[in-house]
């Protein structure tokens, strides 16, 4: 799998994380000759809450992973703490939850069963125009050429292909695994639990092996007065919320440090593509984490992306349809991110109205209408 990047591919995908991996499978399935580049050598974990919409769930499984056997658990109800106001309800569709680590290293495999030509461990630090479709300059000095160039570098930004600014930028994000203790485990199973605090907002839920996930986006200018260390900053998040440090309390880190990320354009949306460039993913539209569903708007801009492509369309029109698909979800989910960093006023909407958080996972996700998947197709049929 960690071949030698390949020429003359008909289409090069930088970038092997979920959107890039399954298009990759996609298009190999169709007999293209399709090459991807990673930069990982090896499966890694990623800053993600890893919560698997039924959207997300719905297109991994079509590609044909199977979640549970890869030991995904489920996921049917939501709690959210905020301050000493507590408001749950049943999630409004199934839902999964699975490391990225195991997740990613799967969708690779099956591309590479498929057919995909798989580089790992090659970076690629420059994609250019040339004559006959485009080339990808390596960290390690190779070349590589192909008539169509598909960008899914994910939270990672190429020199030269920089995404705008979002519309909320200055949030940092951190994750980290917990073995919990018994009790904990049985009170969070089946859950996903959101915890409020001043400057942020942390996601706990189960995921494979009995492991826990933190994973929490935090203000800059608060972390700054956490004087940017880690301790601190749970000190900080156990004093706001004594709902999660209860439900961590003696539970054991399971990573030597927690994974971060900033610089997070949340809020950004699909641009017009007219330099002929295919963005999936993260590099198409960003939308905030736990308010609205990253996993499934990459996986749907890889169906997406597959089906105009292979029927002879544009990144244009790609770019066009995918914009007006996931913008009322990302544009909303940004609206509720902000009302989350704000924890007070939201404690008094949730304290009224429990409901409320079913409906804000219901419609800050990819529409249903805009969904291409079998499942989708299968219930209208029945309705
Ligand atoms: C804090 C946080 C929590 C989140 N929680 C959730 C959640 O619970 N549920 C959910 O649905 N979404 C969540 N998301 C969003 C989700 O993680 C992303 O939307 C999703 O990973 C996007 O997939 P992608 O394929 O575009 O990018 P990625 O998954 O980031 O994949 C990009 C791939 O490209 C590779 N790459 C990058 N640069 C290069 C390069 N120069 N050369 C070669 N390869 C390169 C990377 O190694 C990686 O494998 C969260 C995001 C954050 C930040």
């Amino acid at each position: 799998m960690s071949g030698t990047p390949q020429q003359g591919r008909e289409a090069l995908i930088v970038g092997g994380g979920l959107a890039g991996a399954a298009l990759g499978i996609l298009l190999a399935r169709q007999g293209r000759a399709t090459q991807i580049l990673e930069q990982r050598a090896a499966p890694q974990h990623q800053v993600c809450g890893e919560f698997l919409s039924r959207e997300a769930v719905e297109y991994l499984e079509q590609l044909g992973l199977q979640l549970r056997a890869l030991g995904a658990v489920a996921i049917h109800a939501v709690r959210l703490h905020a301050r000493t106001a507590i408001a749950a309800c049943e999630l409004p569709f199934p839902a999964m939850s699975l490391t990225r680590r195991t997740l990613d290293e799967a969708l690779l495999l099956l591309a590479a069963r498929e057919g995909a030509a798989i580089s790992r461990g090659r970076r690629v630090d420059g994609l250019m125009r040339s004559e006959d479709g485009w080339r990808a300059a390596l960290q390690d000095g190779a070349t590589v050429t192909a008539p169509t160039a598909f960008l899914a570098t994910g939270k990672h930004d190429l020199a030269g292909h920089r995404r705008p600014p979002g519309r909320q930028n200055n949030l940092v994000a951190f994750k980290m695994y917990f073995r919990l203790l018994e009790e904990q485990q049985r009170a969070l199973s089946g859950w996903v639990e959101l915890f409020l605090f001043p400057g942020g907002y942390a996601g706990l839920q189960m995921v494979e092996s009995g492991m826990a996930n933190l994973c929490l986006l935090v203000e800059r200018s608060r972390l700054e007065s956490c004087r940017k260390d880690w301790p601190t900053l749970l000190g900080h998040l156990w004093r706001s919320s004594t709902a999660l440090a209860e439900r961590l309390n003696g539970a054991k880190p399971l990573l030597a440090k927690p994974l971060a990320i900033s610089s997070i354009p949340y809020g950004m949306l699909p641009s017009s593509a007219l330099d002929g460039l295919w963005r999936l993913g993260d590099q198409a539209a960003v939308i905030p984490s736990f308010s609205g569903d990253g996993m499934s708007i990459a996986l749907h801009s890889a169906h997406l992306a597959a089906e105009i492509y292979l029927h002879g369309g544009t990144a244009v029109e790609y770019a066009k349809r995918l914009r007006r698909e996931v913008r009322p979800a990302v544009s909303l989910a940004t609206m509720f991110s902000r009302l989350m960093v704000r924890a007070p006023a939201l404690a008094q909407v949730v304290r009224l109205w429990p409901g409320v958080l079913a409906h804000c996972a219901s419609y800050t996700r990819v529409p249903e209408r805009a969904l291409l998947t079998e499942a989708l197709r299968l219930r209208h049929r029945r309705a």
